[in-house]
């Protein structure tokens, strides 16, 4: 198979996260230690369908380990939704002389590459880049760390400024489908409460654990509710109610936003996407395709696109009894 594969393409697509510079340059550079040739495709899918499409080398990708987002740039592509927008973009993998392509990014940019790869016949090989760390087969994504990390230095910000005003602050953190983010910097910047989108307890209980909060003796409080949470309130509603019936709160909210996708990566990442992007290579050579590279008891594994879309859900119930009894 290794003799068949002559260029191996590469491109990030979707939500930006810190890491895909580090994947790419280790794409990159396995690509000439195994002296194959490798070509760098701008904007994602959008930039496969424009033919924005340049060669890369060894030395192209120096001086990117450390830096967040993607020097490719990355995008979210209608027209690769579309069969005449894949066609065109599978004519130019083609006529750049790319015999696989691999993929960088989240769920929606497998499911793409998995569309693709079924229509084409093309190869195709995912590596997990978003910092929600919600998909299946991999126990870590790119980007998660360090978003963990830039989301726990903001809270213990967000906390002095809590407890020099005795105030309740609500911060709302990134995860419209999954409260990984919410749970660990919640645990890790000992929050009172987590409010996640795969548990729903209710308004009452958040009121009952403030008041509870307050005869305790705490004077501040710190409540982290991920963006996706299932009390149907946004943050400025639920600051509103709690404020109505515990007047005694002086409360202010914090939307933390995009901060939480940028900076450079933790060190954690870098190693994270130097290994599956390495692995990704192997795969390719190895003529693997139609199946993501992911990181299993700190081994690279490979796991069916399918699966990694549509596999098991990765919430951790431990950890919110872990929450709960360090929040007493
Ligand atoms: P993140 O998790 O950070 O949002 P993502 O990879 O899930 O990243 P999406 O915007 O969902 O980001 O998907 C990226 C791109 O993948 C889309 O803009 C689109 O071009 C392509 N894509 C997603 N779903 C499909 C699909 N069903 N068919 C073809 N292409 C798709």
């Amino acid at each position: 198979m290794q003799a068949q594969i002559k260029k191996i393409g590469v491109l990030t697509s979707g939500g930006d996260a810190p890491g895909m510079n580090a994947a790419i340059r280790a794409v990159v550079r396995s690509c000439a230690y195994h002296q194959v040739a490798c070509a760098g495709i701008f904007r994602g899918y959008q930039g496969l369908i424009e033919n924005d499409i340049e060669d890369l080398d060894a030395r192209s990708v120096r001086n990117i380990i450390s830096r967040g987002g993607t020097f490719l740039k990355s995008a979210r592509c209608s027209e690769f939704m579309t069969k005449e927008g894949r066609k065109i973009a599978f004519d130019n993998l083609k006529n750049a002389g790319i015999d696989a392509l691999i993929i960088i990014g989240g769920d929606g940019t497998f499911t793409g590459g998995l569309v693709f790869e079924s229509e084409f016949n093309f190869p195709v090989i995912g590596i997990p880049a978003t910092i929600d760390n919600d998909i299946s087969g991999t126990d870590f994504t790119i980007g998660y760390d360090t978003a963990l990390n830039t989301v726990v230095e903001a809270i213990d910000k967000i906390r002095d400024t809590a407890s020099s005003h005795n105030r309740l602050f609500l911060v709302e953190v990134m995860g419209r489908d999954a409260g990984a983010i919410a749970l660990n910097s919640g645990i890790g910047a000992g929050a009172e409460e987590i409010l996640i989108p795969e548990e729903s307890d209710g308004i009452e209980r958040l009121l009952e654990s403030l008041r509870k909060s307050r005869k305790s003796g705490k004077t501040s409080s710190i409540i982290v509710i991920a963006e996706g949470d299932k009390s149907g309130k946004n943050i400025f509603e639920m600051a509103e109610i709690i404020q109505e019936n515990l007047s005694n709160y002086d409360i202010r909210v914090s939307v933390l936003g995009h901060i939480q996708r940028g900076g450079s990566p933790s060190c954690f990442d870098r190693v994270l996407a130097s290994k599956l992007g390495v692995g990704a290579v192997d795969a390719v050579l190895d003529g693997k395709h139609n199946i993501m590279v992911g990181i299993h008891h700190q081994k690279v594994v490979s796991v069916a696109l399918e699966l990694a879309i549509k596999g098991e859900d990765k919430f951790d119930r431990d950890l919110r009894r872990v929450a709960d009894i360090t929040s007493v």
